[in-house]
């Protein structure tokens, strides 16, 4: 039984009185690591004076930058025989951040996922296949141990490998999984070589979809094809890995785990709170870790709080969907745009594929959007009318949402490249 009650369905008042007797503690301990004595002492910040939450804000904000200008044991608060583990970053944005565990920290962490998953509805009776790579990244290792805490029977297949893991789904009647959302399309187009109906050939009720930007659109597209039921799971290593925030079983929001988080929302500019609702970038600070405690981190990633209660009875806020990361913007013609936006429209036009890759070229003093989609077969083996006027309709539709007219590319489903990991959306061309 993973279902912690008392804590997930927590009055406002109490969880607030929680976090802030975690964040004394958490506080004290930040204290203990270089990084933040000197920033305490440069600002005057006496954590023994906290008496309100609001007095974070006296706290400047931690961003990637500073970890890796401390890198790699500036803000270890406890000694370094008392760490058991590491994990970094998938290091997607220069070089990886690393961050450290002692062994409470990670049975903290592991209670966090098992929790997640278990309000999905997994249980000990499940059997889980874990698609993510293992290693210093989180989704790996994060998960595993989460799922073992529930008493599921865990496959550790790792990422790639999509023949065998079909092979394992089988032969060993695999009713969870946990995998990244555009691996989950191409595994779906090794079903059809292997002329395998993923609907019909293998058992899976539950996916838990993460690591990776993806619309509503997509995982409806992703339920369809393979007749489960997929959970968004979000997390960061700097905040642990997976088991920060996720979906529980109205689908409507991700739970972000208050009682270990203390959350804002701020707009990226001006950093100042954003009223509930309203788009911003997150910044989360660790209130239970005792190895490296981060104080109001910017996770660069922007998302909204979900105002109003969740039909399940938990109380801990809820956030939407993840847009994208602040840097994973694109700036055309003075248009911003998020790749997740193409994503979100591709999806909705039938006999598109399931993947694509946005090229942004220079061409003399203008920028360039060159948007390659795989499209069905089929549309390949038509008469060429019939793929122009995709082509046209896809560009047509594009414009009316990102405001610009993309040169749309036509690629045969399988043509563009694929990988195991996250999806890289994005190849920028415009720097000399
Ligand atoms: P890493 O620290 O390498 O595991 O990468 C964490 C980053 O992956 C986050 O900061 C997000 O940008 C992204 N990410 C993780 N989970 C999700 C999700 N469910 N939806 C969107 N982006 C995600
Ligand atoms: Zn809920």
């Amino acid at each position: 039984m993973y279902w912690e009650k008392e804590v997930e369905t927590m009055s406002q008042d109490r969880l607030e009185a929680l976090q802030l007797t975690r964040l004394k503690e958490t506080l004290k301990r930040a204290k203990e690591s270089p990084y933040y004595e000197k920033v305490f002492d440069e600002i005057g910040f006496d954590p023994d004076k906290v008496d309100s939450l609001k007095d974070m804000e006296n706290i400047p904000f931690t961003t990637k930058e500073d970890l890796r200008e401390h890198w790699p044991y500036g803000f270890l608060a406890v000694s370094r025989d008392e760490l058991v583990r590491m994990h970094s970053s998938s290091g997607t944005t220069g070089r990886a951040t690393v961050v450290f565990h002692t062994a409470k920290d990670i049975e903290g962490w592991t209670n966090l996922v098992a929790r997640s998953m278990y309000m999905t509805g997994m249980r000990k009776t499940d059997v889980f296949q874990n698609m993510m790579t293992y290693g210093l990244f989180t989704g790996g290792l994060g998960f595993h141990y989460g799922a073992e805490k529930i008493g599921a029977l865990v496959i550790p297949a790792g990422a790639g490998n999509s023949k065998r893991q079909i092979q394992l789904m089988r032969d060993f009647g695999t009713t969870a999984v946990h995998i990244i959302p555009s691996y989950a399309f191409h595994l779906s187009d090794v079903f059809k070589e292997v002329n395998l109906d993923p609907e019909r050939d293998i058992k899976v009720r539950i996916a838990f979809l993460g690591a990776e930007p993806h619309s509503e659109k997509m995982r409806e597209k992703i339920e369809e094809i393979y007749g489960f039921k997929a959970y968004n799971s979000y997390g960061l290593s700097e905040m642990n890995g997976p088991g920060v925030a996720f979906e529980c079983a109205c689908q409507d929001g991700m739970h972000i785990w208050e009682d270990n988080f203390l959350v804002e929302i701020i707009d990226p500019d001006t950093l100042k709170p954003v009223p509930d609702g309203e788009e911003g970038e997150l910044v989360l600070t660790t209130l239970v870790r005792e190895g490296m405690p981060l104080l109001r981190y910017r996770t660069k990633d922007l998302t909204r709080i979900i105002p109003g209660p969740c039909e399940c009875g938990r109380t801990h806020k809820r956030i939407g969907r993840i847009k994208g990361r602040t840097d994973d913007m694109m700036i055309l013609k003075g248009v911003n745009i998020f790749p997740v936006q193409i994503e979100k429209k591709l999806m909705e036009i039938p006999g598109v594929g399931t993947n694509f890759l946005i090229v942004l070229e220079k061409e003399g003093f203008n920028d360039k959007m060159i948007v390659k989609v795989e499209v069905q077969k089929e549309f390949f083996s038509g008469n060429l009318m019939q793929l122009e006027t995709l082509r046209h309709h896809i560009a047509e539709e594009l414009k009316g949402d990102i405001l610009i007219t993309p040169k749309v590319e036509l690629v045969e489903a399988g043509g563009l490249p694929k990988s195991e990991g996250k999806a890289v959306r994005v190849i920028d061309n415009r720097k000399d």
